[in-house]
This record gives structure tokens, sequence and C-alpha cells, in this order.
């Protein structure tokens, strides 16, 4: 019997079983592989069944549930990870909170010399830290004081060394 397999059905059959709710992508620019993968026997039994339920090949079954749980494990890693992120960004700055830091000390010494009119020569009573340096100033020395109009409210003082004022 030298009859060429018939391709045809097969085909329309594979068609028939539908990617249904699925943008099918075009056919020249999806290149089928074949992937082989051992099951055990009750397996091979579930998804037959499986298959004939939906009216579709075992081989579009699984490629169906490949395809979905492939993009479903991509969303929910891409998820959790941004959850994660900001989950942790939050914890921080509530226990930064709890410890009575504020932002870090960085930028808000970055916002305090901002916030700095002008910088008054003074001598120092009360032992504090320069903003830029973070040296402290001790009680009798020549420091500098920034006058802000934004002091009065919530603002710490904020102090200067010579030497960083020098640098300014
Ligand atoms: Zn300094």
């Amino acid at each position: 019997m030298p009859a060429k397999p018939p391709e045809k059905p097969d085909n329309s059959n594979r068609k028939l079983g539908g990617r249904r709710g699925r943008k099918p992508a075009a056919a020249e620019e999806r290149k089928d592989r074949v992937v082989q993968a051992r099951v055990p026997e009750d397996l091979e039994t579930t998804l037959k069944e499986a298959a004939e339920k939906r009216r579709m090949s075992v081989s579009h079954l699984i490629r169906n549930v490949l395809e979905d749980t492939f993009t479903l494990v991509d969303h929910i890693v891409a998820d959790s990870s941004a959850l994660v992120g900001q989950v942790s960004r939050d914890a921080r700055r509530v226990a930064a909170s709890v410890r009575g830091e504020g932002d870090p000390k960085k930028a808000s010494a970055e916002e305090l010399l901002e916030s700095v009119d002008a910088w008054q020569d003074v001598v120092v009573n009360k032992a504090c830290l320069c903003v830029e340096c973070n040296k402290e100033l001790k009680r009798g020395q020549r420091a500098y004081r920034g006058l802000s109009a934004l002091q009065a409210k919530d603002m710490p003082p904020v102090w200067l060394c010579p030497d960083c004022l020098e640098q300014l």
C-alpha cells in the first residue's frame, strides 16, 4: 500500500483543537519544535482524558498548559519581586521612623544646606555636628549657623564648620 500518509486531516484536526481565547501567532512566525517528555502511565491517561474532553490533541493540551504555566509564573515572579521591593522599602522606612531617623542622612543634609539663606559666624554653646563633614562642633568654638526661612518649622538647625564654609 504505497499511499502517502494523510497530512491534511491531521493538520485540520489540530486547528479544530483550537487555541481558544488566544491570539494566534502568524502561522509563518510560529516555528514549532517537538519536545519529548517521559510521563508516568497514569499521567498519560489523565492527559488523554483531559485532551478528549477539550476535543484537542494531547500535544496541544500540553502546549496550552505549558504556555499558561510559564506566562503565569512570569507574572507572579514579576509581581512578587516588585512587591518585595516595595515591602522592604516600607520596612526600612518604618524601621527608620521607629529609630527616630528621618530620611537618609545625605539627602537631608542636602535639603538642609539647600534651605540656608545665609551663614552667621557664631560661637557654639551647645555641641553640634557640621552638616557637611559631620565633625563635632564643641562649645566655645567658632562655627557657622545657617539662617533660613524654614528654620522655625520642623527643620533642625544647620551648622557648618569653618573648613566646610571655606569650601562652599
Ligand atoms: Zn565641616
